[in-house]
């Protein structure tokens, strides 16, 4: 049986393991017995590990505003590699 978050507007979140048939059903608060809603959300990513949570979190978030980054995350902080050759400093700059 599924596990599903129901809100209840007094007491908070918590989660219920019932039917698939009613998972969308009004289920009675565990501390209030008051009507509570499901929640919607992505199905086990609590129990997911911090590192991976927050390269999901910044995945979702890139992919309606991608983020303008200098260089590609997880390499060498140098960007491009300057050369020692003296001949490449006679060269035209832009
Ligand atoms: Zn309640």
């Amino acid at each position: 049986m599924p596990t599903y978050t129901f809100r209840c507007a007094d007491c908070g979140e918590y989660d219920l393991s019932r039917p698939m048939a009613e998972a969308g059903d009004p289920a009675p608060c565990p501390t209030c017995a008051g009507d509570s809603r499901r929640v919607f959300g992505s199905p086990g990513l609590r129990k997911l590990d911090p590192t991976l949570r927050r390269a999901l979190d910044a995945s979702g978030r890139s992919s309606d505003a991608p983020a303008v980054v200098n260089s590609v995350p997880g390499r060498s902080r140098v960007a491009f590699p300057t050369s020692t050759d003296p001949r490449h400093a006679r060269l035209p700059r832009p």
